[in-house]
């Protein structure tokens, strides 16, 4: 990351130090100085100090003191070429590199950010002022945004046009692609990649939009979520909707809330939490966790309550360790959504957030929560179930502070449940039970992953294989559920949760890691699009038995014959030579959406 040293300099002399200082602390002219409030500390008089003429600000409050460079460092969490860049562009420097290939590198970034930018005032325009956006800003308004809202969370309108946004912008093709905003179709011509969708533009910690996530309207065809994929610059485990606006009172309250959707992020913003962040269709991983720590150590998540009992336990306490951050959750109402809550209770929101609880903590109450204290027998069931969970903290003392509260709760003697925990410790893992694969470095393999058996010849295989040697197209379309194979399964949760293959092999349990290992080094020759249209037909056939079972178990069988009959002309067109992508698009889509689970999420 270099800089050239006399470009760092011509940002220092043309920069109006005043002017960048008074974006976020009003200053009044004193003499020579300018003085205010200071934005780093919280005060009532002024003790902050600005000197225009060198350049420099000092506060005899609380001794922060720089330059603009510095200053900008600070308040936006920066780092030094971060914010040069930062001040360069605001003072319409182009900035030369030490290294000519970076120089390049950073220009071309420059320019795909300006494209993702035009592009999310287009969508805007379009939502606020275009008659084919009426349904949307209908559906919005029932959602409780207001114009000022959609405004300030820069919401936008993808219409329905194959190509409206690509010809709007007269970007070059290729550009469009590297920001995922539109592609080639099987006819060879461009076209947009979102249509027919309210956008939510997702930035970087700086503001600047690198992707958009996609909801449709209600009673239109397809996912209800549709994110940009991974492209130049984008990268769904790194991505963080909101980080940028949240990031100063995560600094200030020193917490983070971790959602998962992007209405609750506002639903949070609208409760007076204008802290939270959403993850963007996936779970948080440890690339999220390395981004977060810079602005606090306390993470809380407030996903829904039983997928944040379940989050893999190991996981947590690695990042915990690895990162010294604590991880708590919120215990939401069963069912309920942050963004729901937002709308209905929002002092109940509030609430939740104060209340979060260490992780264990949250986990142990679930198990105690759903057992039945009242008996000896069910107290000694309880007691050996939440010792499963006590057992999995890698801290002694933590697990013994948490014995001493289960020996209150179940009435059973301290001492003996330590004997106990030393057992389960000793004993085994069972078979975890949310089937993420358990990487367990120094012990043996745990039981329930070293009996993976091994994944024969077959799509399957060869969808594991593609989303190995392309990561890029076959992340966006495979999830572990479309598997009926259980070492598929884990194969697909172990390449989502890491960066890397190469990662993923050295975390992953035997079974996983030796398949993961061998599909590495061969050769993928297969039609990409022809996998993803077998395994999405195999799935379809399987949606296709269900959907009929359903229909000849329900009071009302006709309700089904049109989802039927869809299904089979689609399943007709993926057996087809030169299968379109969109096809198989449309089938996960319609598979997805029949699964309660994604209907929850707003
Ligand atoms: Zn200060």
């Amino acid at each position: 990351m270099g800089i050239l040293d006399e470009d760092v300099a011509r940002v220092r002399e043309q920069t109006d130090i005043v002017a960048v200082i008074s974006q976020y602390t009003s200053l009044k002219r004193v003499g020579q100085r300018w003085s205010g409030l200071c934005p780093f500390h919280a005060e009532k008089s002024p003790s902050f100090s600005v000197n225009a003429t060198d350049g420099l600000y000092h506060c005899f409050g609380c001794k922060a003191s720089g330059d603009a460079i510095t200053f900008v460092r600070e308040i936006e969490h920066l780092d030094f070429p971060g914010a040069v860049e930062y001040l360069a562009g605001k003072a319409g420097i182009a900035l030369r590199y030490t290294d000519a290939e970076e120089g390049e590198g950073r220009k071309r970034r420059g320019r795909l950010l300006d494209l993702a930018d035009r592009a999310a005032d287009w969508y805007h325009e379009r939502l606020r002022t275009s008659p084919d956006a009426a349904a949307a800003r209908r559906y919005l308004r029932s959602r409780g945004f207001d114009a000022e809202e959609v405004t300030r969370y820069r919401l936008g309108w993808a219409p329905d046009g194959w190509d409206l946004l690509t010809r709007a912008l007269r970007a070059p093709q290729a550009d469009m692609e590297a920001v995922g905003l539109g592609f080639v179709n099987r006819a060879g011509r461009p076209q947009d990649f979102f249509r027919s969708r309210i956008l939510f533009p997702i930035t970087d910690e700086r503001g600047r939009v690198i992707g958009f996530g996609g909801r449709k309207l209600p009673d239109a065809d397809g996912p209800k979520y549709q994110n940009s994929r991974d492209n130049e610059l984008y990268n769904k485990s790194k991505a963080l909707y909101g980080l940028s606006s949240a990031k100063a009172d995560v600094v200030a309250h020193n917490e983070v809330v971790i959602c998962e959707g992007y209405t609750d992020v506002i639903g949070f913003d609208r409760a007076g939490v204008p802290r939270a962040v959403a993850t963007c269709g996936t779970a948080l991983t440890e690339d999220h966790v390395k981004v977060l720590k810079r602005f606090t150590r306390r993470l809380v998540l407030a996903y829904d309550a039983d997928e944040a009992g379940q989050s893999a336990a190991e996981r947590v306490y690695a990042w915990e360790q690895a990162h010294e951050v604590q991880v708590s959750v919120v215990a939401l109402p069963p069912g309920a959504d942050p963004d729901e809550l937002a709308r209905e209770d929002p002092d109940a929101l509030q609430r939740a957030v104060a209340e979060a609880r260490p992780f264990l903590e949250f986990r142990v109450d679930r198990v105690l929560r759903a057992a039945d204290l009242s008996t000896p027998e069910g107290r000694t069931r309880a007691a050996e179930a939440a010792l499963e969970v006590v057992a999995e903290h890698p801290n002694d003392l933590v697990r013994d502070q948490y014995v001493m509260d289960l020996a209150d709760r179940c009435r059973i003697d301290a001492s003996r449940l330590r004997v106990r925990l030393e057992e389960v410790r000793r004993a085994p893992r069972r078979p975890p039970e949310d089937r993420r694969p358990r990487p367990e470095p120094d012990g043996p393999a745990p039981v329930g992953s070293s009996t993976l058996p091994p994944l024969p010849e077959g799509v399957e295989r060869e969808a594991v294989r593609l989303r190995v040697h392309h990561p890029d197209l076959a992340a966006a379309f495979l999830e572990p559920a479309m598997f009926t194979h259980p070492t598929a399964r884990a194969a697909l949760e172990a390449l989502d949760t890491h960066a890397s293959p190469a990662e993923a092999i050295e975390e992953s349990p035997r079974p996983v890691a030796e398949l993961l290992a061998r599909l590495a080094v061969e050769t993928h020759e297969a039609d990409p699009v022809d996998v993803l249209a077998r395994l999405a037909s195999e799935l379809g056939r399987r949606t296709m038995a269900d959907m009929e079972a359903e229909a000849r178990a329900s009071q009302d069988p006709l309700a089904y014959a049109e989802a039927i009959s869809w299904l089979k002309v689609t399943l007709d067109h993926l057996r087809r030579p030169n299968v379109e992508v969109e096809s198989v698009e449309q089938l996960l889509a319609f598979v997805r959406d029949r699964e309660p689970h994604d209907e929850r999420r707003g």
